[in-house]
């Protein structure tokens, strides 16, 4: 057993944590598994967007200056979306055409089919079309050399979309960081498994921390839980090692007598970068490197492993993606009533967060115990309460941070 030699305050151990993260490689990668990703380079158009000259509706492609109400049009050949017409339409004449066929030579409009007398081997015109008419011009979305996406685009749903316009099968993104979670702990039972014998506890924060490790778009993988003894935590942690970019262990990290994560963690060569941050939920954690790969001994505590994981641990994997987001958004909130903390450290208090006309109130969600893990499902941000002694008079805004940014918008 041993106690914290120094505990360190929160920016600092967010700092260590920044410095010491790497950028993960470059890799081109497809266009399916590129999903927020981050791009390493600007990506340019290889093409002119629409590529060709197409039309935007069904209906006919004529020459403008022909147009007269009441004419009859003959048609002379069709161009369907992929096949383009063989002839060129002539003076009086018409091509069938439906939405993305190849506008023919000779035309410079389309007339929908809801202006003329319908469907047939010959039409009339009923409205004038001016010229260009539900035509799309090539390139008028996008031109050849263009920059379509700067370096550091988060990879989204239209960015592939874009991309894939441009014909790119594979993108060059900085590749997603593995995550490896252990949790430890000898009363810990896999859900859905079997009842719980007495003593015993299902393990919540492998699920949690592989949950939230996939939301910020790592691939993350549970191994099992270890119990609290020497050997099966040191194999598992070396099993952990072999293939992960980052290790989140939780529990066993604190300074109980069967607290091993750490020791068992230094004693495989990982180099300690801090241990206990002044900090509440999650005074205990620890934070090493060893070679390329970096581990974070999270607390057991529910709340204090996922408080961590988001304050600590997601933001070093944002930025392995090269992620521009990586921090969570902060806003200026107040209290109703005066807030004391008497833990003689920074406390990140749950709160709800509610939109007045003076600013964002917060609301303690309750309970502040770091077991509480119903309260995780009600806090939408984490005030930041400084130790100072006097308290926070009501009204007095401060810094929170916000866990749910679709709190922000509604
Ligand atoms: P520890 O950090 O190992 O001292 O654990 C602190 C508290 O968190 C204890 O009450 C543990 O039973 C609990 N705990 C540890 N690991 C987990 C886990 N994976 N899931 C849920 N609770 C846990
Ligand atoms: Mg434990």
């Amino acid at each position: 057993m041993q106690l914290f030699e120094k505990l360190i305050e929160y920016p600092e151990a967010e700092r260590l944590v920044l410095e010491s993260t790497p950028l993960l490689p470059v890799e081109e990668t497809s266009l399916d598994e590129a999903l927020r990703l981050a791009l390493a380079w600007d990506l340019a158009a290889t093409t002119d967007s629409p590529p060709f000259d197409n039309s935007a509706v069904d209906g006919y492609a004529v020459r403008s200056r022909d147009a007269k109400v009441g004419r009859v049009f003959e048609v002379v050949d069709e161009a369907p979306a992929g096949r383009p017409a063989q002839k060129s339409v002539g003076e009086g004449e018409a091509i069938k055409i439906f939405t993305g066929g190849v506008i023919p030579d000779g035309a410079d409009a389309v007339v929908m089919v809801e202006n003329t007398s319908g469907w047939g081997e010959t039409f009339e015109l009923k409205k004038l079309p001016a010229p260009g008419n539900n035509v799309r011009a090539a390139g008028e979305d996008t031109r050849r050399g263009d920059v379509i996406l700067p370096a550091g685009t988060e990879v989204g749903s239209p960015e592939i979309a874009l991309a894939a316009t441009q014909g790119y099968g594979t993108l060059p993104v900085y590749r997603r960081p593995k995550v490896v979670v252990l949790s430890t702990g000898t009363e810990l039972v896999e859900p859905g498994t079997r009842d719980l014998e007495p003593g015993e506890i299902f393990d919540s924060n492998s699920y949690a921390i592989v949950a939230a490790a996939r939301e910020a778009g790592a691939e993350a993988r549970r191994l099992y839980a270890a119990s609290d003894d020497a050997d099966t935590l040191r194999s598992a942690i070396e099993e952990a090692l072999e293939t992960a970019d980052v290790v989140v262990t939780s529990g066993g990290v604190s300074v109980g007598e069967k607290d091993l994560v750490k020791s068992t963690m230094l004693d495989l060569g990982v180099e300690q970068v801090f241990w206990g941050v002044k900090f509440k939920p999650g005074k205990p954690l620890f934070y090493g490197t060893r070679g390329e790969t970096r581990l974070f001994g999270l607390p057991g505590n529910p709340v204090s492993a996922m408080v961590c994981f988001d304050l600590f641990v997601r933001p070093a994997l944002m930025r392995m993606m090269g992620r521009r987001d990586k921090d969570r958004p902060r806003i200026m909130v107040y209290f109703e009533r005066e807030v004391v903390n008497k833990f003689g450290r920074l406390h990140a208090m749950r709160v709800s967060l509610k939109r007045t006309e003076k600013g964002w109130l917060a609301e303690s969600v309750g309970a502040q115990g770091s077991g509480l893990v119903s309260s995780l499902t009600k806090a939408d941000a984490l005030a930041l309460i400084g130790p100072a002694s006097d308290g926070i008079p009501p009204g007095d805004s401060i810094e929170a941070i916000v866990l749910r940014q679709e709190k922000l918008v509604s």
